[in-house]
Formats: C-alpha cells, sequence, structure tokens
C-alpha cells in the first residue's frame, strides 16, 4: 500500500489541459465537450488598434490596460476620437468594455451629497484622500466638506473623457 490516493472516478483535466474522464484507476477516452464559449473571437487594442484576445487585461504590443484610452473600437479597429462613446463602423458602444469605469455623474453627485465622509473619493479609489476628508470634516464641524463639495462641482463641469483622463488614469486625489 502507499499512502498515495487515487482520486475518484469523475472528471478532471489531464496533462493537455483537456477534461478526461478518469475512472478510478486510468484514463478513458472520454473527452468533455468543450464548451462553445471556449472559442473566443478576437478583439482590438483601444489604443493601438492590434488585435488580441477578449480576456487580456493589457495589450501585448502596446502594454496599455483595457479601456485606458480609445483610440480605436474594440469590436472592429475601426479610429475613434477620444470622448466617442458609439463606433461609427460597427455601431458598438464604445465604452462598455470598461470593466471598472467611474462615471463622472455618480463621482460628482457622491462628492456634493456625502462628500463631506469623503464618499466620492472611496469612489474613485483614492483611500488615504478618502479618511483625510472624513477628517477635515470632523475638525472643522462640517466646515471641511465644503471642500468636496467644490471637487463634485468640478468633476460635473469636466467632460466624461476630461474626467476620466484626470480621475481614473491620472488618479487625481484633490480638486
Ligand atoms: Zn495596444
Ligand atoms: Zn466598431
Amino acid at each position: 500500500m502507499t499512502d498515495q490516493e487515487v482520486p475518484p472516478p469523475g472528471w478532471y483535466p489531464d496533462s493537455t489541459g483537456a477534461n478526461r474522464y478518469w475512472d478510478g484507476a486510468q484514463w478513458t477516452e472520454h473527452l468533455a465537450d468543450e464548451p462553445a464559449a471556449a472559442v473566443a473571437t478576437p478583439v482590438f487594442c483601444t489604443n493601438c488598434g492590434t488585435s488580441m484576445s477578449p480576456q487580456a487585461m493589457a495589450c501585448s504590443a502596446c502594454g496599455f490596460g483595457v479601456g485606458s484610452s480609445i483610440n480605436f473600437c474594440r469590436n472592429c479597429a475601426a479610429p475613434a476620437t477620444p470622448g466617442q462613446t458609439m463606433c461609427l463602423t460597427c455601431g458598438s458602444n464604445l465604452t462598455a468594455f470598461r470593466p471598472d469605469d467611474k462615471t463622472k455623474m455618480a463621482a460628482g453627485l457622491l462628492a456634493i451629497f456625502l462628500g463631506g465622509f469623503g464618499v466620492h473619493k472611496f469612489y474613485l479609489g483614492y483611500t488615504t484622500a478618502g479618511v483625510i476628508q472624513i477628517l477635515i470634516t470632523l475638525v472643522t464641524c462640517g466646515i471641511g466638506s465644503i471642500v468636496a463639495l467644490v471637487e463634485g462641482i468640478i468633476y460635473l463641469t469636466k467632460s466624461d473623457a476630461e474626467f476620466h483622463q484626470t480621475y481614473v488614469v491620472g488618479k487625481k486625489e484633490w480638486f
């Protein structure tokens, strides 16, 4: 007897990565059907237009993360101008693929109504600035929340593209 445990019969990935049936003693010839979704349609880098895998989070040609800039349609690689929201060639939504896009409207409204608690800064991922905002508000008995109010107004006066570039890509923590 050996200490090594033999897995019970079932479907397991074999040495080639395929899902193969193990009968409890040896591999059989039975392979699980490949799910249709595994066949990936290539998409295009929105920064440089190079074809890339839909699962890739960054382009192998230019190194830019998905959605960091929109110079090309992700669906058909047609050139797009920054700030454009829809592809003029295939009609696909140019902003839909951004996995964690922060919207100007949400950040602006959070800043104006809940900004004293730093909620808009947490929303944008600025944890330290959010904590500092809470302290400013507490120390000034609420007067410091005017900082957030001003920030909310600044957010809302920017264009969507400008907001994305400054606060999501550029990570500008104050004003
Ligand atoms: Zn690229
Ligand atoms: Zn397109």
